[in-house]
């Protein structure tokens, strides 16, 4: 009996810019990949760069069966403006009981129906990278940011001299502030650091805290 894992199979409904955008780094990260959309040229234009590219219109069920979308392990319903076909292309493969389904939610009601649907993979890419923006160019040293949940985020912060050349333990920031240091990015490297470690000049400190706690940290790197 063999035991080697099948590799997962993708699929991307939809390919506007967000879908092509996901079709093009799932490729980059060596997945196979099944490019869909109703649109004969948009498939066209994705032909070279997806494993498969098939024209399809994804709210007739008999179609996306035919096509092979039970073999799929994650679909991706990228179809932004037609909210309608969104939801009935996420309603039929939730049915043919698809095991990864990702959808993009063009608005709050379009959400509250994908919910209803039982879709619990549902993303906001315009606003969640309007809010990651907005911190960035709104801090003085938060370089990226990433929301984990409503209340934590891990954060991208560079390193000033309230902090450089002491030791993480001397630091104490999980006691102090409830910040925790995950890595230390230095000339391009990532660092997993130690107690004993040194902050840097030029280090980019990365963290996961509370946004509350964030918040004060930020005010702690300028006191
Ligand atoms: P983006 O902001 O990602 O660029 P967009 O405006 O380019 O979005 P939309 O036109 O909203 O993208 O939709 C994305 C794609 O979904 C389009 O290429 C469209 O042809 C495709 N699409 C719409 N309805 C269906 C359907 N029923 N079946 C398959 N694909 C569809």
């Amino acid at each position: 009996m063999s035991t080697m894992a099948r590799k997962k199979t993708f699929a991307v409904i939809g390919l506007g810019r967000f879908g092509t955008s996901v079709l093009n780094e799932l490729i980059e990260l060596d997945n196979e990949v099944l490019a869909i959309d109703i649109n004969d040229e948009r498939v066209n234009e994705v032909s070279n760069i997806a494993s498969h590219s098939i024209i399809c219109d994804t709210t007739d069920e008999d179609a996306l069966v035919n096509i092979g979308i039970k073999n799929i392990d994650h679909v991706v319903v990228a179809i932004g403006d037609n909210v309608q076909a969104s939801i009935l292309t996420s309603l039929i493969l939730k049915e043919l009981n698809v095991e990864e389904i990702t959808v993009k939610a063009q608005n709050d009601y379009h959400e509250r129906v994908l919910k209803k649907i039982g879709i619990t993979d549902i993303i906001h890419p315009e606003q969640d990278m309007g809010k990651r923006i907005a911190r960035r160019i709104s801090s003085r040293f938060i370089s990226d940011t990433l929301e984990l949940s409503k209340k934590y985020s891990l954060v991208e912060l560079k390193a000033t001299d309230k902090i450089i050349n002491k030791k993480l333990i001397e630091l104490n920031l999980r006691n102090k502030l409830g910040i925790n240091i995950v890595a230390l990015k230095r000339n391009d490297d990532i660092l997993i650091p130690e107690a004993d470690d040194y902050i840097k000049e030029n280090d980019i400190i990365i963290i996961v805290g509370s946004n509350f706690s964030i918040e004060k940290f930020e005010k702690y790197l300028i006191s």
